[in-house]
Formats: C-alpha cells, sequence, structure tokens
C-alpha cells in the first residue's frame, strides 16, 4: 500500500514537471490594453472583438485575443478598455499650436484679411517664448484630451514648442517657420533659416520630436527662402512644411507673378522632395496633383479651416484615386477653432459629400484612414505609426462609447466619425506612456495649465486693444 502510494506521488510529481516544462513562462511586459473593440487600422483593417495589446518599452509587441494575450504576457500594468473602442492615436498633420491663445479673437472673415488685418499683427505684439510655452502647454492638453497622439506643427519659436511636447509626452513634427518679414524670432528670413537649423540639430535624434523646416507660403517667401528651406529640409533629411494652394487669391497671385500654378512654380524651382508636407492644397489642378504625386509630398487636409474662411474643399476624392499620401489636420485653433479630430473627420467626410454632391464621398472609414494610417503616411512615418501593429509605436488611445448619443452602436467606425467628440477619449497612449487614463491627464496640471492661459490672454487682449 505503502509503495502504490509513493509511486502515485511520483507519477503526479513527474506529471506536474512535465506539465510546467511544456508551458512556455509568460513574457514579462509593461503594460496590457484589454479592449472592447480594437480597431488595427492595419492594410487588412483588422478588427478584434474583443481584442487586446501588450505592449514593452515603446513598442507594441502583440495584438491579439484577450485570452492570447494573456496566456502570452505577464503585464506590470493592466488598462482594462473592455468598454471601450481601441484604435490608433489620432494624428492632426497641420496645426499651429500655440494659436489657441488667438482662439476667437477675430473670426468671420477672409483668410488674407484675417491673417493680415488681425493675426500678423497680433502676433508681431503678442509672441514670445512665453507665449508659445503656454500656448502649447494648452494645446498639448487638448490634444491630450481629445485623442490626438501626433501632430505636426509649424510656428515660431519651435524649439519651446519642442520642449513642451516632450515634456507632455506627445509625438510631433515640429516645423520652425521662415517667413520674408521681420517676425519674433527672427528679423530676416536668413535669421529664420540659422535658427531653424540650430533647432534642427539640437532636436535632430529625438525620439518624440521630428524637427522640421517650414517656409510659411509662396506668397509670404521668396524664391531664395523656398530654395534655401528645401536644400535644409534635404541636408539634413528633416521635412519641409508649407502652406500651398489654400485659396483661389494664392492661386490668382502666382499666375500673375509667375504665370503657373503654385504647384508648378515650386516644381520648377526644385522645391518639392519626398519629405515635404503640404497644407490645404484645396485649389490644384490634375498636372498639380500629377506633380504632387511624383515628387511623394503629403497632403495636410483641413476641411474645418478651409470651410471657416471660405477657401473651398479640396479634392479629396482626386487626391486618393492618385494615391497621394493624405492626412487630416485641424489647422491653427484660431481658424477652427479647436483641435478636437474626431470633428475634422466628421467635417472631411461632410464637406466632401456637400461639394461633391455625392453622398458616398469620403465614408466614414475613410475619413477615420485619414486621420490615422493616412495621416502616418503623409508624414512618412508610417512605418512607425498610425496602425495597430507589433513592431510599431505604442501610439493608441480607448474611447468610450457609452454616452447617450453613441447608443446603440452597431458599427464602432460610424460611430467614431459621425457621433464620438475628443470628450469621449478615456485613455491616451504615445510610446507606451499613459499620459491620461480615465480622462486624468497625468503629464501636464491641468489647473495650472488654463490658469496660466488665461493670465496671457490678458496680455493679447490689452495688446490688440479688445
Ligand atoms: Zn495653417
Amino acid at each position: 500500500m505503502k509503495r502504490l502510494v509513493f509511486g502515485l506521488l511520483l507519477v503526479s510529481v513527474a506529471t506536474a514537471i512535465v506539465v510546467a516544462a511544456l508551458q512556455p513562462a509568460r513574457r514579462p511586459v509593461g503594460l496590457v490594453v484589454i479592449g472592447g473593440t480594437v480597431l488595427t487600422q492595419d492594410a487588412m483593417h483588422r478588427t478584434l472583438s474583443p481584442g487586446a495589446l501588450a505592449i514593452n518599452g515603446t513598442d507594441i509587441v502583440d495584438v491579439d485575443a484577450p485570452a492570447a494575450i494573456a496566456a502570452k504576457f505577464a503585464a506590470a500594468e493592466t488598462i482594462d478598455a473592455r468598454a471601450d473602442v481601441i484604435l490608433p492615436g489620432l494624428i492632426n498633420t497641420h496645426t499651429h499650436a500655440p494659436m489657441v491663445m488667438y482662439r476667437g479673437l477675430a473670426d468671420d472673415m477672409a483668410l488674407m484679411d484675417w491673417l493680415q488685418k488681425y493675426i500678423f499683427p497680433a502676433e508681431a505684439k503678442t509672441v514670445s517664448p512665453e507665449l508659445v510655452r503656454i500656448g502649447t502647454r494648452l494645446a498639448a492638453l487638448e490634444m491630450i484630451e481629445s485623442g490626438t497622439t501626433t501632430f505636426a506643427d509649424m510656428y515660431y519659436f519651435e524649439e519651446e514648442i519642442a520642449k513642451v511636447t516632450i515634456e507632455a509626452g506627445l509625438r510631433g513634427v515640429l516645423g520652425e517657420t521662415i517667413i520674408e518679414f521681420p517676425v519674433a524670432d527672427a528679423k530676416t528670413p536668413i535669421e529664420g533659416l540659422a535658427r531653424a537649423e540650430r533647432y534642427i540639430k539640437e532636436f535632430k535624434d529625438n525620439g518624440l520630436v521630428v524637427p522640421a523646416v517650414a517656409p510659411h507660403a509662396l506668397y509670404t517667401n521668396s524664391k531664395t527662402t523656398l530654395i534655401a528651406a528645401a536644400d535644409m529640409g534635404r541636408r539634413y533629411g528633416v521635412p519641409v512644411l508649407i502652406h500651398f494652394s489654400e485659396t483661389e487669391d494664392e492661386i490668382r497671385s502666382a499666375r500673375d507673378q509667375f504665370k503657373m500654378t503654385p504647384a508648378a512654380y515650386l516644381e520648377s524651382i526644385g522645391f518639392w522632395g519626398p519629405k515635404t508636407l503640404a497644407a490645404h492644397g484645396v485649389w490644384v489642378t490634375d498636372e498639380d496633383i500629377a506633380i504632387l504625386k511624383r515628387r511623394g509630398v503629403g497632403i495636410a487636409h483641413n476641411p474645418e479651416s478651409n470651410m471657416k474662411l471660405a477657401s473651398g474643399a479640396a479634392p479629396v476624392g482626386k487626391y486618393l484615386a492618385a494615391g497621394v499620401a493624405l492626412g487630416l489636420g485641424t489647422d491653427g485653433a484660431a481658424s477652427n477653432n479647436d483641435l478636437d479630430m474626431f470633428e475634422a473627420m466628421r467635417q472631411a467626410s461632410f464637406l466632401a459629400k456637400h461639394a461633391t454632391h455625392d453622398p458616398t464621398a469620403v465614408s466614414a472609414r475613410a475619413a477615420l484612414d485619414m486621420a490615422t494610417i493616412g495621416g502616418a503616411r503623409a508624414l512618412q512615418m508610417d512605418r512607425l505609426i498610425g496602425s495597430l501593429e507589433t513592431g510599431k509605436r505604442a501610439d493608441l488611445i480607448t474611447v468610450a462609447m457609452n454616452a447617450a448619443r453613441q447608443t446603440p452602436m452597431y458599427d464602432p467606425v460610424s460611430h467614431l466619425v459621425y457621433v464620438t467628440r475628443g470628450d469621449n477619449v478615456r485613455t491616451t497612449i504615445v510610446s507606451g506612456k499613459v499620459l491620461m487614463k480615465d480622462r486624468q491627464v497625468r503629464t501636464l496640471n491641468r489647473e495650472t495649465v488654463i490658469a496660466d492661459a488665461n493670465r496671457l490672454a490678458q496680455r493679447v487682449r490689452e495688446a490688440v486693444g479688445r
């Protein structure tokens, strides 16, 4: 009897050892996010419902069913987003972050009046490193709270924007603006170019910030300056950002001056390169689109700004049909007046339908693509961001879908574009770091950011006599 018990004991110990050896040890990772629905935005538009992600360091290491992720990984931290939709963080391909300080300062005007009578004078009196810092903190808070994880920016004192972006934990393609007339951070374009060069060298190998050079527009820069800026982009292998073919006025003045469209003129001086991001591209011919496609130029489409300034409707369908990389942007808050990319998606869809009299133009799916993987392509960053795939950076958001406005939900893509607002974002993660959880922003002090902005607004008010 004793022998039998001993024998059974031996067998069970041996079995336990074999079972333990067969079961692979769970790999330790920093973070697991358990969904709800996961919209990967990969090439197959793979959707997992439910789904989960394993994140280690800055990267996504797996996307799978929750049970499979639990079996493979032991997480230091787990975020339960089972009531949420998980998707790649939104990519705002065109903004001027500190311009949140001019939000609502001057509305209801055409671009040139608005720029020349209000924005340029207000900027001349108030732009300073301090305004740029405080404004960018406010913009970063708004972006984190509304699910933007990457933004492309063009402004002055861009090194201040870069520092705040890193402090907030956001990802940015940040371009130092070059403009022909004297501005707060440069008296001449030559000074501006020198400043851009120093800035590019300082931030060149940063994990979150991609420094860039940003000649403001064709109509605000000389040929020499445009060429010098494009050369600098090539020399350092950094993006070149420009406002392009935004209004009919711009087309008329290019025709008067150069007898060409802006696209053809910029082609003739060798400006376009594969790292150029052109904002707007509203007024373009089929030949212009062919040039942009051939040069690998990315387009930042800004439906809300284009509608508010009555600039026109970009030919989104033509760009997509031609295979031009198309991202979505809000433009600066002074012409929008917010940085909510959910609203930008909705308006991109509505504007295209309205302009083409075609309700099938820019579907919810197409708008979501533009705000995620499309933006990543336009920024030439689709190897790193824009979709939830193993090996890419862990830039993602979780969005609550339980508001009255969102009930019931048949199709998460429809809901994200047509009824969701930035306020519904619950979690924002960039490069594996949780910037906001349960709507509590961790990297910025909300009260201080808003109080500082309100204090500074008093100075803006006095400067412009409001
Ligand atoms: Zn702009």
